[in-house]
């Protein structure tokens, strides 16, 4: 694991595993998937790199128009031990200059979405008892509804795809119709998936 994981949580620097404890550990929230740094792969390369993960590696597909591919970050020391994977995504929203969406697939408890949220809970499960869902994604041709959590400096919907959370975060608020304009999720660990995707530079949001 590179020195430059953390937690997923918090972003805090994460102590290794020792003969105490077999995981790595934040001081606050105790064992955790250590977050990696942001890199921006040949997608083509992810079905193999990636063939054992436990949760998807979400990608809108086709791209939303002037959208480009920003970059990943996952959590989990090894490729077989990945809980939670965003994908970053820089294009056009309603808004003057840039805008960024980041796509989540993490299992309950990782913590991941919430923090790039902003919102103090690990999972958003409370958000769901009294709303009705906002709009839908497909993933992998699904139906999947999304609920709209009352975050303000930042658009946050969240559902559920496969057992596993299904987060997608846009910045600024303003951005939130790419979240709304049908988008059509393909999972990057698919060998099918296309590798010719229109990639830009590294979302700073993302590497920070
Ligand atoms: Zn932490």
């Amino acid at each position: 694991v590179p020195a430059e994981s953390c937690c997923p949580r918090c972003g805090a620097p994460l102590q290794p595993p020792n003969l105490m404890h077999s995981d790595y550990r934040c001081s606050l929230h105790g064992s955790v998937a250590p977050l990696q740094r942001a890199t921006l792969p040949e997608l083509a390369d992810l079905p193999h790199a990636l063939a054992d993960a436990a949760v998807p590696v979400w990608l809108p597909w086709p791209l939303p128009d002037t959208w480009l591919f920003t970059g990943m970050r996952v959590a989990g020391d090894d490729p077989a031990c990945i809980r939670a994977t965003a994908i970053g995504l820089t294009g056009q929203g309603l808004s003057d200059g840039p805008s960024d969406l980041i796509i989540v697939a993490e299992e309950p408890g990782t913590g991941m979405g919430a923090h790039l949220a902003g919102i103090e809970y690990t999972d958003p499960g409370g958000y769901f008892l009294d709303e009705s869902a906002v709009t839908k994604v497909h993933a992998n041709g699904w139906p999947t509804p999304l609920w709209s959590l009352p975050v303000t400096d930042r658009a946050v919907y969240v559902g559920e795809a496969g057992g596993h959370w299904l987060w997608l975060i846009a910045w600024p608020e303003t951005a939130w119709s790419v979240i709304h304009s049908d988008l059509h999720l393909i999972d990057l660990r698919d060998p099918q998936a296309p590798g010719d995707v229109p990639t830009g530079a590294l979302m700073p949001r993302l590497a920070s």
